[in-house]
């Protein structure tokens, strides 16, 4: 059989511990020997990160400015632990929050469905997908314990030498807390921005939900923003589309969500779809089984998993113990990318290919074969658990019957 073309490389992002184990195997077993792989490959993996004084992680960055398209492998984020293990020159920036500050996007996570992983809530059919914005709100706030009476104001002080503007927060009696935050309508805008577009380019309903008749200012503003631009630029393609957008109150989405079938993109404030994101996948079944794709409101894509690397089972593979890990949301990052990359350069059989891997893991796992994370919570009777490679091998074989 031939291998299949490619046109434009991808940026390939490799990583950290058992998920840089599995990045191997994914490619040898089920990328290297049906497409004539072209990337350009960047090692984020800890030891290089800090030899090249995390350089490497800007540069990719911006080869997926260049290229368009990126896949990335989970990666460590130092912490005083990690500092030892590694012997590092500096604690690094997490990778993820670096390549997202240079490529300004929108982080959209969905569940990955398969028949025998039923979703907690049993209405659900369709994949929820979270889009969190990732800047501002309380993340970003500053905080203060005030020990005593006293009065906390809000002063706005106009760089041009205006009048300044001030309100009082609280004029305490006794002690207490108190909390400033800011966003921007720049972040709030490119945020809108990418959900209107992926929303379009899923087809998929979009809703939105924020505590405006509350805070009548803030979140009102996150309501204004994304109300303007979708009657400006989006209402006619959305309704070609036969798609939606829906804004409501947070607790009526709340509500809603629970009681839908799914199939639809939630657009989150960044503290909801912190809270959010982790319900929606863990009531999907696992985390293991959750794709990520950052999109940049200027049409750049980076696909991941929404795992870290696993550390324990890589302490056990270390020891020469078998491991039974989960390879769908890599195996996922793979495919999301290989496709967007067929989209852009026109090569439908690029195209194809993703499908069908996506297609062999899912009909791998329906027919009873899976890793132990499954084990522990499929439906289906009898199921066979099998090693982090006999896993992948698996689908290996059931993607040449569907190629062939
Ligand atoms: P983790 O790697 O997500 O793993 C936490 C636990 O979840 C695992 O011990 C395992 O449970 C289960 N799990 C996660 N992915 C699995 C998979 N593919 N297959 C089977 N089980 C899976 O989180 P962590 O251990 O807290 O973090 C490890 C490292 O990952 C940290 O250094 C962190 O900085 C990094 N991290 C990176 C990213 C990223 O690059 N996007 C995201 C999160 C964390 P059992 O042990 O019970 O089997
Ligand atoms: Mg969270």
């Amino acid at each position: 059989m031939a291998k299949i073309q490619m046109k434009t490389p991808l940026v390939e992002m490799d990583g950290d511990e058992m998920t840089r184990i599995m990045w191997k195997m994914i490619k040898d077993d089920l990328i290297l020997p049906f497409v004539d792989l072209k990337s350009e490959y960047y090692d984020l993996g800890l030891e290089n990160r800090d030899a090249t004084d995390d350089q490497v992680t800007i540069d990719s960055a911006n080869a997926t400015k260049k290229y368009g398209v990126a896949v990335k492998c989970a990666t460590i984020t130092p912490n005083a632990a990690r500092m030892t293990e590694y012997n590092l020159k500096k604690m690094w920036k997490s990778p993820n929050g670096t390549i997202r500050a240079i490529l300004d996007g929108t982080v959209f996570r969905a569940p990955i469905v398969v028949k025998g992983i039923e979703p907690y809530v049993k209405n659900w059919k369709a994949p929820i997908t979270i889009a969190r914005h990732a800047y501002g709100d309380v993340y970003r706030d500053v905080e203060m314990y005030v020990p005593g009476p006293g009065k906390v104001d809000l002063v706005y002080t106009p760089a041009d030498g205006g009048e300044p503007q001030s309100v009082t927060v609280h004029d305490f009696k006794g002690a207490g807390v108190v909390e400033g935050m800011h966003n921007l309508d720049d972040s709030i805008t490119g945020f809108a921005r990418a959900c209107f577009n992926y929303a379009l380019e899923t087809k998929q309903d979009l809703w939105f939900a924020t505590k405006d008749t509350i805070s009548k200012t803030y979140d009102h503003r996150f309501k204004d923003i994304f109300a303007d631009m979708y009657e400006a630029d989006y209402k006619e393609k959305f309704e070609a589309a036969g798609i939606e957008y829906f804004y409501t109150l947070i607790d009526d989405a709340v509500a809603r969500v629970m009681r839908s079938e799914g199939g639809f993109i939630w657009a989150c404030k960044n503290y909801d779809g912190d809270v959010m994101s982790d319900m929606i996948s863990t009531a999907f079944g696992s985390l293991a089984m959750m794709t990520s794709v950052l999109v940049s409101p200027h049409g750049y894509y980076e696909y991941e998993a929404a795992h870290g690397t696993v550390q324990r089972h890589y302490y056990k593979h270390l020891k020469g113990e078998t491991t039974s890990t989960n390879s769908v949301a890599t195996i996922f990052a793979w495919s999301g990318a290989l496709r967007k990359r067929g989209e852009l350069d026109d090569l439908p059989e690029l195209v194809d290919f993703a499908n069908k891997l996506e297609k062999a893991t899912i009909d791998t796992i329906e027919s009873g074969k899976m890793t132990g994370d499954l084990v522990l919570i499929t439906t289906l009777p009898d199921p066979v658990k099998l090693d982090t490679e006999g896993f992948i091998l698996a689908i290996a074989d059931e993607l040449k019957k569907q190629l062939a």
